[in-house]
């Protein structure tokens, strides 16, 4: 299915490719709109530690790109894409080597965040990455999660950068809030938390109510636009994208590139049912 022939046509609208060129291309054209980028070679869970090996490769290839292009970029990886079903060490050591390239060249690793069964793990990668090379890994916090904000404070108090998102797995209700309503409650609140407290936030939401009580709370609390960042997922909201960046916001896309675009296509159909009738309409059209 990843590689059929159909599969352009179906993942367009939130892959920007196969190849890294494809992922290059994308991030060329936002820096031209004044976006910054991060790039995401698609995969997660490998079968085997060479197949983490060569994740680890292409992302070293995609910071060398960006590097050469000068553009204003960093990548997010996910760690079972990094061998974390195999061992958290062998994991840990795939990661330092490309934490490590883009300390060198002025550039951030952001590791995502996977379900529930890896926080631990990552949480604990992440943190002693920010210890060797301080300053060059982002972390990513889910709000459905109970733990969250204590995970918050803990990353917080080691001056490690968070990216806020709401979560996009699914989760038991024994770990996390079952409801929408509950879940973006819990957003607001921890998002505040870390602008007000946390080290460069990205504040990662296509939610527009979000979005505006950010804008509200950036205003009452007077935050400089420097101290943090927006996120969104490349082909979600783009009119949203515009506003923010026409009123002078930092705004980062996240830009899978890729054919492992199964599980991402997958969990982006399930945020929005809507996507499902407006992907069949257009298979039917062409
Ligand atoms: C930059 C970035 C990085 C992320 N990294 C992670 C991660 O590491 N781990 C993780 O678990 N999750 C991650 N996510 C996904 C996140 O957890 C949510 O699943 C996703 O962003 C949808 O939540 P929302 O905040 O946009 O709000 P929602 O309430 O889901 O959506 C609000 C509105 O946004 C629009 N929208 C949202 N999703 C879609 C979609 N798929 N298609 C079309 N329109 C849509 C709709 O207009 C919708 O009404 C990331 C999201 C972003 C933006």
């Amino acid at each position: 299915m990843e590689r059929s022939p159909i599969s352009r046509k179906l993942t367009s609208r939130f892959v920007a490719g196969s190849a890294l060129d494809d992922g290059v291309g994308v991030l060329k054209k936002l820096s031209g709109d004044g976006m910054l980028g991060t790039l995401d070679f698609l995969g997660e869970n490998v079968k085997s530690l060479e197949e983490a090996a060569q994740s680890r490769e292409a992302y070293l290839a995609a910071l060398d790109e960006i590097s050469r292009a000068q553009l204003p970029a960093t990548v997010s990886i996910k760690l079972t894409q990094f061998g974390l079903d195999f061992s958290e060490e062998a994991c840990r050591a795939n990661v330092v080597g490309l934490v490590e390239r883009a300390a060198a060249m002025g550039s951030r690793v952001e590791i995502d965040m996977e379900s529930s069964d890896y926080t631990d793990r990552t949480l604990r990668i992440v943190s002693s990455l920010q210890e060797q090379m301080p300053g060059h890994v982002r972390a990513v916090i889910q709000a459905y999660l109970y733990r969250s904000e204590a995970d918050i404070r803990m990353l917080s108090g080691r001056k490690i950068p968070v990216r806020l998102c709401k979560g996009a797995y699914h989760e038991p209700s024994t770990v996390a809030y079952p409801g929408k309503a509950e879940v973006d409650a819990n957003y607001v609140k921890l998002m505040k938390l870390l602008l007000d407290e946390g080290t460069y936030p990205a504040i990662a939401s296509h939610d527009e109510k979000i979005i505006r009580q950010a804008l509200r709370h950036i205003q009452e609390q007077n935050i400089a636009r420097d101290r943090f960042e927006f996120q969104m997922l490349y082909g979600i909201r783009r009119d949203l994208q515009r506003e923010l960046v026409g009123e002078g916001f930092r705004l980062r896309l996240y830009v899978p590139y890729g054919n492992a675009w199964y599980p991402y296509f997958m969990r982006r159909l399930a945020e929005r049912p809507a996507n499902v009738i407006f992907l069949a309409k257009n298979l039917l059209r062409s």
